[in-house]
């Protein structure tokens, strides 16, 4: 099993591209937005718990995080991981969660887009989705956590030599098509 990271800031573009991957790949996918939504829509007592979290976009903590994607990594497939790792403990927790497996990181894709842009498309995403998160105040505070906890990532992944930095501007068929470039280098070489 390897797992393939997709990183970036909110409104990079993470989930689009994230879909185009996973099946052109035929990758595991797993998003932890997405679970974490699915949890609040269904009312369980974790969705609960981070529902307030999630909507004023904080991220939610580490342990919660961490236990949810270890319940939903099987082994045997090769994964793309969409908004997971967000911290530095979580990237830890993942290395050893992978070492545990046997697996590896395949190499992690950071997805750059200029702060106008996303801010332009998270506007415009909260008019078309109306995800809750998405309001111009709750907007700020996950481009401030991503700056705070997030964007240390890059060295930590950077030391390791594990670093794809991709630049997201343009169409989703552009910007796609770097990605895969990266994509089928690492496969190559694996
Ligand atoms: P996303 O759909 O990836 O933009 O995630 C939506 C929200 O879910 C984030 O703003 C956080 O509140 C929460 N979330 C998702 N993934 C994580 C994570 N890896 N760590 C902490 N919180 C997360």
């Amino acid at each position: 099993m390897r797992a393939f990271l997709l990183i970036g800031p909110p409104g990079a573009g993470k989930g689009t591209q994230a879909r185009r991957l996973v099946e052109k790949y035929n990758w595991g996918y797993l998003a932890t937005g997405d679970l974490l939504r699915e949890e609040i829509r269904k009312g369980t007592p974790l969705g609960t718990s981070i529902q307030a979290l999630v909507e004023n976009g904080k991220l939610v903590p580490d342990e919660l995080i961490i236990q949810l994607v270890e319940s939903h990594l099987k082994n045997g497939r090769d994964y793309l991981l969409d908004g997971f790792p967000r911290t530095v403990a979580q990237a830890e927790a993942l290395d050893t969660l992978l070492q545990q497996k046997n697996a590896y990181l395949g190499g992690a894709l950071f997805l750059q887009v200029p702060e106008d842009v996303l801010l332009q498309r998270l506007s415009t995403r909260a008019q078309i989705e109306g995800r809750a998160d998405d309001t111009a105040e709750t907007i700020q505070t996950r481009l401030r956590e991503y700056h705070q906890k997030t964007a240390p990532l890059l060295s930590y992944y950077k030391a390791k030599n594990k670093l794809y930095e991709i630049a997201g501007l343009g169409s989703i068929e552009e910007v796609g098509e770097r990605i895969e470039k990266v994509v089928e280098t690492l496969l190559r070489d694996a």
